[in-house]
């Protein structure tokens, strides 16, 4: 039994299916590609929403965020 889980948010990008990953502060405010471990800053597109928990019996909060064309869910965005 771990003693401390990593803070993971739902991640609902525009196609594909949910997952559950890490994200900064930066991702969630969609000023950094939302893929753990790019960090671009350019040529950010919307690539859906991520869901942070907030106090139990609350409802969680939706955060639009953003990926680099590497990242983008789809080409035709381009
Ligand atoms: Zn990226």
């Amino acid at each position: 039994m771990p003693l401390r889980t990593p803070p993971a948010v739902e991640h609902r990008p525009l196609v594909g299916v949910p997952r559950f990953i890490e994200i900064s502060a930066e991702q969630r405010l969609g000023r950094v590609c939302i893929e753990p471990d790019c960090g671009a800053t350019a040529g950010l597109g919307p690539a859906g929403h991520v869901y942070t928990e907030t106090c139990a019996g609350s409802a969680p909060l939706g955060w639009a965020v953003v990926a680099c064309p590497t990242h983008a869910p789809e080409e035709s965005t381009r």
